[in-house]
């Protein structure tokens, strides 16, 4: 079965540890950043996030995200439509990305969700190096099937 993916940080406390053992000095910024991400249950894109904060440095933001993205604390998600949102990454996620899960789109409330599944595929592509592989699939959420 399917499982919506729990983030893990709902308490600065949580949040202060996901950026230490990420190496990343703890900010008042980063950690509002973070609870933007952590509070949401569906990846979000930078508008979204942007919007939340209201007041901010762009500049600030940008590196923030990047910071983020490289130290394996949230992902990018491309979906087709040229759709690009961010999501939190899993504990796992640390230097490298370990990402078993797949990209689930509702195709009723657009939302997209980090789904983990048991056993993620290794395909073998003789002459073909793979760096990353992604599974994306489009139907109804639990949300809007219940
Ligand atoms: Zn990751
Ligand atoms: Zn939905
Ligand atoms: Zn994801």
């Amino acid at each position: 079965m399917l499982q919506k993916r729990n983030f893990f940080c709902n308490f600065v406390a949580e949040m202060i540890e996901i950026l230490k053992s990420r190496n990343i000095r703890i900010t008042d910024f980063r950690l509002v950043v973070l609870d933007i991400l952590a509070r949401h249950k569906t990846a979000i894109s930078m508008e979204q996030i942007e919007e939340e904060l209201g007041d901010f440095d762009r500049i600030t933001l940008y590196r923030t995200i990047k910071t983020f993205i490289e130290k394996g604390v949230v992902h990018e998600i491309l979906m087709p439509g040229n759709v690009k949102k961010l999501a939190l990454c899993d504990d796992g996620c640390q230097d490298e990305h370990h990402h078993e899960h797949l990209h689930f789109q509702c195709n009723s409330c657009n939302e997209i969700y980090c789904v983990d599944i048991p056993r993620f595929p290794k395909v073998n592509l003789p002459g073909f190096k793979i760096d990353r592989m992604e599974i994306q699939a489009f139907g109804t959420c639990q949300q809007c099937l219940s």
